[in-house]
């Protein structure tokens, strides 16, 4: 397994601040990701910074689909689900180990907006939009069928159901392994640091960072910079996008709860609520409702709780969660843009770029499957800029990771629980804190129900790695509980 990154914090603080680069990228999400892993493959001096952990933000926080949206068919948004779609099919090429195709049975009942006739052919379009090379073959089930498959399922007025492929990925390690290989390619990658201001000034930006472990103050030069803060990036000084939020929950219960051989789609009237089998679990979600508090802040209302469960037990009713079911939940908030008229479920995940004069570039919006190509597009803009004719882009094609790289560490489920692994996530993939090696190095947080059990195993392998006191890990294990409860 190779090393990627072992430049310390304080190193790549310093190598950030030494000489002006040409980009400095804010914000260590999927976004931010895709745009320093392609600015580094072209050749441009790179740096990315991001406040908290990378993947801290919504890009750990998703449905990890790679999908391209059946749902945005049905508003006719064709150009918008054939780029995505053609997009899962690149995830799988670069990133096989984060690319898993995912079967979902899409019910269907009298009476309601999701004829099976019509989605018959909304899903033999979605095959032909990948090109016909989706994850698998589209087909329709009898109700007979629906029933021996689901057991438990609402056969009131049930007529069959229509199956479709999508991908399953793991929106966190998709960002890290990201990362990795912009790293690879000379990218300087910090996180747990923060832009506190940029000013235009002698012809550079001078950006204002502070180290949010140690409260250091530095100043990075740059010739442009990106914001890529997702549903932050309204709050940035110089930003010019305007981001509507909205809020998405899901919730794990145990797969022997809810048995389900594949996903499985739900419905309330516009919305869509999805069940996805993850090994021994299954995630639900997700609501979809406006957002306009902190993104620091968003977590679990009883009422997302609610309304989940009663989608959940309105599909399988013999079934009958409740909240007693729940292993965990997680909250995240969708960065998109502004449309004050509509619901949210009305309001487009297409991604907005903007340049203003000096070399800022804002760019927010869009979806985990479509990254590689919003970033591709932004270091064009960063080309331009530049005032430089860029080499081709690489990024559909280059692999992420090295053979054997992924191994025992990176995968859409979560990897087994060793001595091994944590090491590597300490040395090679900017692991600092606890939670960065038991939620977005890995998922065993969400995943395992004796969580905090492993928490402490992993606390003591991380002091062994990184030089911990007792004290330290006690800490650590506090912040550990304190942040995700
Ligand atoms: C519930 C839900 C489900 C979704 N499901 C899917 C799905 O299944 N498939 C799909 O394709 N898409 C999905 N999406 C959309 C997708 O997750 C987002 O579009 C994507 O993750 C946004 O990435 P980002 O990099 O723009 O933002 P983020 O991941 O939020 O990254 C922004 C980062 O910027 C950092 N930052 C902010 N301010 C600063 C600062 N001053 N200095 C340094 N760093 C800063 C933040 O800490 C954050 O980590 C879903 C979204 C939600 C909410």
């Amino acid at each position: 397994m190779g090393s990627d990154n072992p430049i310390s914090p304080d190193n790549a603080a310093s190598g950030l601040s030494q000489e002006v680069l040409d980009v400095l990228v804010v914000g260590g999400g999927i976004i931010g990701a895709g745009v320093c892993r392609d600015a580094a493959m072209r050749g441009l001096r790179v740096g990315l910074i991001e406040q908290h952990d990378l993947a801290f933000g919504t890009s750990s926080r998703s449905a990890r689909l790679l999908h391209g949206g059946l749902r945005y068919l049905a508003q006719g948004r064709v150009r918008l689900v054939r780029q995505a779609s053609l997009e899962k099919l690149v995830v799988q090429r670069i990133a096989p180990h984060l690319a898993m195709p995912l079967p979902f049975i899409f019910p269907t009942y009298r009476g309601t907006p999701w004829p099976k006739w019509k989605l018959r052919l909304g899903v033999k379009m979605y095959d032909l939009l990948c090109h016909h090379r989706n994850f698998g073959h589209s087909s329709t089930l009898s109700r007979e069928q629906v029933k021996s498959l689901l057991p438990g399922v609402n056969t009131q007025r049930l007529t069959g159901a229509v199956r479709y492929y999508d991908g399953a990925t793991n929106d966190a390690r998709l960002v890290i392994d990201t990362h990795r290989s912009a790293a690879r390619h000379g990218a300087i990658v910090s996180n747990y640091m923060r832009l506190e201001d940029s000013v235009h000034d002698g012809g550079v930006w001078r950006s204002q960072l502070s180290d949010t472990l140690t409260d250091q103050s530095y100043e990075v030069r740059s010739r442009c910079v990106v914001n890529a803060t997702g549903p932050w990036s309204n709050r940035l000084p110089n930003s010019q996008i305007s981001i509507r939020g909205t809020k998405g929950v899901h919730l794990i219960v145990s797969r022997q709860r809810l048995a389900i051989p594949e996903a499985v789609m739900m419905t309330e009237q516009k919305r869509i609520v999805w069940a996805v089998p993850w090994a021994d679990v299954v995630y639900i979600g997700t609501t979809d409702t406006d957002y306009s508090g902190d993104p620091e802040d968003v977590c679990t209302s009883p009422q997302d709780v609610q309304y989940i469960l009663e989608v959940t037990n309105t599909y399988f009713p013999a079934v009958h969660l409740t909240e007693s079911d729940l292993i965990q939940t997680w909250a995240g908030v969708c960065p998109l843009i502004a449309n004050p008229r509509g619901g949210p479920s009305d309001v487009s995940r297409s991604y907005q770029i903007k340049i203003a004069p000096q070399g800022w570039i804002d760019v927010a919006g869009g979806k985990l499957t479509t990254y590689r190509l919003i970033a591709q597009q932004t270091v064009n803009h960063v080309g331009r800029c530049l005032g430089r004719r860029l080499p081709d882009c690489r990024t559909a094609d280059a692999p992420l990771l090295e053979p054997g790289d992924a191994d025992g560490v990176s995968s859409v489920i979560p990897p087994p629980v060793t001595e091994h692994a944590v090491n590597h996530y300490c040395r090679n993939e900017w692991a600092i804190h606890l939670d960065d090696v038991m939620v977005r190095r890995t998922r065993w947080h969400h995943y395992h129900i004796d969580a905090d059990v492993i928490a402490q195993q992993v606390a003591s392998w991380m002091a062994g790695c990184l030089g911990w006191s007792e004290t330290r890990q006690q800490e650590e294990l506090q912040r550990y509980r304190r942040v995700l409860n």
